[in-house]
């Protein structure tokens, strides 16, 4: 055990960490009443904890009490700091890989060095707690049997709505992460996207004071964030029902249609709808060609 760590011997410990292993330690993502026991314990052992912002997470350990020796890793680092951490791991060394909030990797940097700890043998163990993602879906009051974790939406609006028209069909509940700068923008572009009527729920500042939970559609959603300044402000998760996976009526096979004929030529639309819908070719193809025209 290294000198940091032996300071952080006050805390009190039931788990115990292994020589080289690399331990991936969810934090809390605003109330430090959600960071774990076994986290806390994790993180006073190990030799080394790799931070993505060293002075954000020195916060955090100070009012743990933990000591342990911190060391930068961000996207900016990754490449180099992947090959330092590895080689720390592979002299029998300890590391906790933190994020500024939450899971690591979860739209966070680590991957890196997850799989390149797999291609090394190194022992790798989750150490979980609180994901925005996941703490949001639990609150939303849509359905959880089947979801799908999407990220960010891209900046561009370009770019955005060719991200999100794939999804439109998607049967699955999805999850967004979105910068409350965009949010007005994000969801008019769903609206355009998934229809007016689509039901998602708005999930702000978790487990913090001004925390907000609201589910409605997302035309609903666009009026209300538009009307209270405040529902712009903070970090916000996005769940968005998914596509119900009922047979198409008319409706839904244009509105199929006209998202792929925007992105597709008329063939590979078709194709695409045959497959979604089931319907018969011909009257897909002939349908494809009056929206066309029109
Ligand atoms: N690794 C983190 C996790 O496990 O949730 C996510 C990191 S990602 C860089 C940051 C995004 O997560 C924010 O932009 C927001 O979408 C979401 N997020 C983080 N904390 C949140 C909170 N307290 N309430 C709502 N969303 C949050």
């Amino acid at each position: 055990m290294s000198e940091e760590a032996s300071e952080n011997k006050h805390i009190s410990r039931t788990t115990c960490v292994v020589p080289g292993t690399l331990y991936l330690v969810a934090t809390p993502i605003g109330n430090l009443a959600d960071i774990t026991q076994r986290a806390t314990e994790v993180l006073a052992q190990v030799d080394i904890i790799a931070a993505e912002d060293t002075r954000h997470s020195q916060r955090l350990l100070s009012c743990l009490g933990i000591k342990s020796k911190l060391v930068a890793y961000h996207e900016h680092n990754e490449d180099r700091m992947t090959g330092r951490l590895l080689d720390e791991l592979a002299a029998g060394k300890s590391v906790a890989l933190i994020s500024d909030a939450g899971t690591p990797l979860i739209s966070d940097p680590g991957y890196r060095l997850v799989t390149q700890g797999h291609d090394q043998a190194v022992s790798i163990v989750p150490v979980p707690g609180v994901c925005a993602a996941i703490a949001a879906l639990s609150a939303a009051g849509l359905a959880t049997d089947a979801f799908a974790f999407e990220g960010f939406p891209p900046a561009k609006q370009g770019a955005r709505l060719h991200f999100l028209e794939p999804l439109a069909l998607q049967p699955r509940t999805m999850i967004f992460y979105i910068s409350c700068h965009r949010i007005i923008e994000t969801l008019k572009d769903m609206c355009t996207v998934f229809g007016e009527k689509r039901r998602a729920t708005f999930a702000r500042e978790l487990t913090k004071t001004f925390e907000t939970i609201k589910r409605a559609t997302l035309s609903d959603l666009v009026a209300w964030v538009e009307s209270d300044d405040n529902q712009r402000k903070g970090e916000i998760v996005l769940v968005v029902e998914g596509k119900a996976a009922e047979a198409a009526d008319g409706t839904q096979l244009d509105h199929y249609l006209s998202v792929l004929l925007a992105e597709l030529p008329v063939k590979q639309a078709v194709k695409l709808t045959v497959k979604l819908t089931g319907e018969n070719k011909n009257d897909i193809y002939k349908r494809a060609l009056e929206l066309k025209d029109s």
